[in-house]
């Protein structure tokens, strides 16, 4: 796979594709089928000795899922990539692939809620133990590294408290330590931030939010060092969480396109925070290129643009939480964000409800928060909308 590109970021994810197939198509074929076919016994074997690069079958690799990992691959400057059915398939298949009994890691708190579930429910009964450390604990993590602990892992911006995580002290104390730095990069995509450039040995996405970005299909990938990759690679390959190629060539197709559509979600995203911030029903807003938010320095440091989701609280707590909320008409009232239909969330009874209330609390969600997954509508109809069901 070659990775290195004299492109920027926004040829690689137009232009790089798999060969064209014997009908010289334009733009990439879908290659639905779930096996190769061989010439000759020969081939079979050295194929299966991986002493030949070729597909096989599906479940090992297939054109279109191979293009997809290539774009993001190259588009984080990492070395190799697998892709997976889902986000939490990479984020569970990355972890089972390289942990093991005993093990330990060090993780924010405020991570997605699949993920927490992970660390609290699954990993300990292989005792695989997680201790949590909150954004302004950065500086004081080394306290918290065991003997065991082998990897700090961290989404920034956090969700949904959209905190931002200081990636290059994380990177410089995870090389002291020897231990993987893993970054969930769902919310920034590779086009607004790169962790490898601050030291991460492995950058997982959900692709399904801001990398599809219109709410189609579910898909995954975890990208970075090759021998890491390779592990990764023997597990994905084996356990079966392989992403359809179907959903594959959306997502390459998609990923054509995440530049501008990502600019725009962060226009958006900037113009609704500002007049949000300004509205005397809103207690706060948090959105990591406003000035007032207190990671704003590191977040211009780190990140090209601010990402699209924007979290706030409503005056009135959980009653004027509900009626902003059943208020609203343009929006949608839904799970996912990153799609081009802006998305309100209430974290604290969906999301994040598996959480008791003082966990809630130590990720900074409230009762009256709500999470705004900033669209591609134009920004005053959204601003309307959420001007509307505020004043009702
Ligand atoms: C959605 C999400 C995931 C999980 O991805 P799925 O594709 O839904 O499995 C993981 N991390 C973050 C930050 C997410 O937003």
């Amino acid at each position: 796979m070659e990775q290195k590109s004299k492109h920027h970021i926004e040829t690689v994810a137009v232009r790089n594709q798999m060969e064209r197939s014997a009908f010289l198509e334009h733009s990439s074929p879908l290659h639905l089928t779930s096996s190769f076919v061989f010439e000759d016994a020969e081939e079979m074997r050295a194929s299966f000795a991986e002493e030949k690069e070729r597909n096989i079958y599906s479940r090992f690799s297939n054109p279109n899922t191979s293009e997809f990992v290539q774009k993001v691959t190259m588009m984080e400057g990492a070395e190799d990539g697998v892709a997976f059915a889902s986000g939490m398939g990479a984020i569970f298949s990355t972890f089972s692939a390289l942990l093991a009994t005993g093990d330990h890691i060090l993780s924010v708190r405020a991570v997605f809620g699949s993920t927490h579930t992970l660390f609290t429910k699954y990993f300990p009964k292989w005792e695989i133990s997680t201790t949590y450390f909150s954004a302004n604990e950065v500086d004081e993590l080394e306290i918290l590294i065991q003997p065991n602990t082998r990897c700090i892992y961290v989404e920034s911006p956090t969700n949904p408290g959209v905190e931002i995580l200081d990636l290059e002290v994380l990177g410089k104390l995870a090389k002291k330590y020897n231990l993987l730095f893993i970054v969930d990069n769902c919310f920034a995509t590779p086009y607004l931030q790169q962790p490898i450039r601050f030291g991460a040995d492995l950058v997982i996405h959900s692709a399904t939010k801001l990398m599809d970005g219109q709410g189609r299909v579910l898909g995954g990938v975890t990208v970075g060092k090759k021998e890491l990759i390779r592990e990764l690679y023997l597990f994905a390959r084996n356990t079966g969480s392989s992403l359809s190629p179907f959903n594959a060539w959306v997502l390459s197709k998609s990923l054509e396109t995440l530049a501008v559509r990502v600019d725009r979600h962060c226009e958006n995203a900037l113009k609704i925070s500002k007049k949000l911030e300004d509205h005397p029903q809103v207690n706060w807003v948090k959105y990591p290129f406003l000035p007032s938010h207190p990671q704003h320095n590191l977040a211009l440091k780190q990140m090209k643009k601010g990402g699209n989701i924007v979290s706030f609280e409503i005056k009135g707590g959980l009653e004027a939480g509900r009626k902003f909320i059943n208020s609203i008409e343009l929006c949608s009232l839904s799970a996912n964000l990153g799609d081009s239909r802006s998305i309100i969330t209430h974290p604290s009874s969906t999301t994040h409800s598996k959480l008791s209330e003082e966990e809630q609390q130590a990720v900074g969600i409230t009762s009256g928060m709500i999470r705004l997954s900033v669209g591609l509508e134009h920004d005053e109809d959204i601003w309307n909308d959420l001007k509307n069901a505020l004043s009702n």
